[in-house]
């Protein structure tokens, strides 16, 4: 699963594009004027590994929360401006190393020529992102309702401005609700430009849906090599929008962020309660080494086969569990002895 070649832009020091990492980021769900809230969110972000976060700066009334959230963050920040060139160019006096602008409502070519300027001169990344929602009916007119196509036209319209005035510091990106059109639209994008592309699906919605509907659709653009960063955009907090993310980036093998666990669905043959087990060897798992493999299995008879690649196993029996290691039992407890048994285990590796 190779990723598409393209061009590498730097937001403070971080390489997006080209053979870096594909990036997990998100969005603060707090108004910026609530700075305590604010830097509460941004260390959680900080801690679960967050690498790029999106803030919405809808007025200029919010200047100096900015700038004082610029000063505090812990994770480059990227402005969400809309509607009004004036804000972007706050944001970049405020030092944000990057904004994005979305193309459906800022047609001012004079002020995104100054936007352009700016950026050129404080070396900030403009990212031009394009939403279903909010994108001008005339774009729909010229692509005969095709929504994936008028995605695509906004972009290139927008790209030809950046381009005629000498400015590559871009990311793009394009998202609806619908994961086709979100597909289709950013496989031609990455046919017509060599730019970073930022993926996810817009609004995905709540719990099950939101991150199913978001695991298919980035996956299946990941899967073809499409995709610099991605954002899981969900009715949840922006810590889950990261956990989610770095789900899919492990899932398909592109990154490794924890030991991988692996636990049988369970059937008939169960000797113990498979849940209780997930729940007493998770907290473990960031202890562990990245690329291990931890297996529980909820029997004997097939566990320790099933998962014999694992690097470390539970499996149950008749009496409590065994402890395995790539199929060779290691050791033997009872339920009871599980929770300190494990402890010591992980302790001693
Ligand atoms: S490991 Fe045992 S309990 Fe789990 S699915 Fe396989 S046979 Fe069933």
């Amino acid at each position: 699963m190779k990723k598409h070649n393209s061009r590498c832009v730097f937001i403070n020091k971080m390489g997006i594009g080209d053979n870096y990492p594909v990036r997990v980021e998100s969005m603060l769900k707090v108004p910026l004027n609530r700075r305590d809230a604010i830097l509460s969110e941004v260390k959680k972000l900080k801690e679960v590994g967050c690498e790029l976060l999106r803030v919405a700066f809808p007025s200029l009334d919010l200047k100096q929360d900015l700038d004082y959230l610029v000063k505090e963050a812990t994770i480059p920040i990227m402005a969400d401006i809309h509607f009004d060139g004036n804000l972007a160019l706050a944001a970049m006096e405020s030092g944000c190393p990057s904004i994005r602008i979305n193309p459906g409502n800022m047609k001012n070519k004079k002020a995104l020529r100054e936007i352009i300027s700016m950026a050129k001169d404080k070396g900030v990344v403009i990212r031009i992102g394009v939403n279903g929602g909010s994108l001008a009916s005339s774009f729909y007119e010229k692509a005969q309702g095709d929504e994936a196509l008028a995605l695509v036209l906004a972009v290139k319209e927008q790209i030809n401005l950046m381009q005629d005035e000498d400015f590559e510091d871009l990311i793009i990106s394009a998202k609806a609700t619908s994961v086709k059109a979100t597909l289709k639209a950013n496989t031609l994008l990455r046919q017509l430009y060599p730019y970073p592309l930022h993926i996810g699906i817009t609004e995905a919605g709540p719990g099950l849906h939101g991150i199913v509907k978001s695991s298919v659709g980035i996956a299946l653009m990941l899967s073809q090599g499409i995709g610099d960063t991605i954002r899981v955009s969900l009715t949840a907090s922006s810590v889950e929008e990261v956990k989610v993310g770095q789900e899919i980036l492990q899932a398909l093998g592109i990154r490794r962020f924890r030991a991988d666990l692996i636990s049988c669905p369970t059937c008939g043959r169960k000797r113990v309660d498979v849940n209780m087990l997930v729940e007493a060897i998770e907290p473990a798992l960031g202890k562990l080494p990245k690329d291990w493999t931890v297996a529980v299995m909820g029997c004997e008879v097939n566990g320790p086969k099933e998962a014999s690649g694992a690097d470390f196993g539970i499996a149950g029996t008749q009496s409590g569990v065994v402890f395995f290691q790539k199929g060779k039992v290691i050791g033997r407890c009872s339920v009871e002895e599980i929770a300190s048994y494990v402890k010591s285990i992980i302790e001693g590796f």
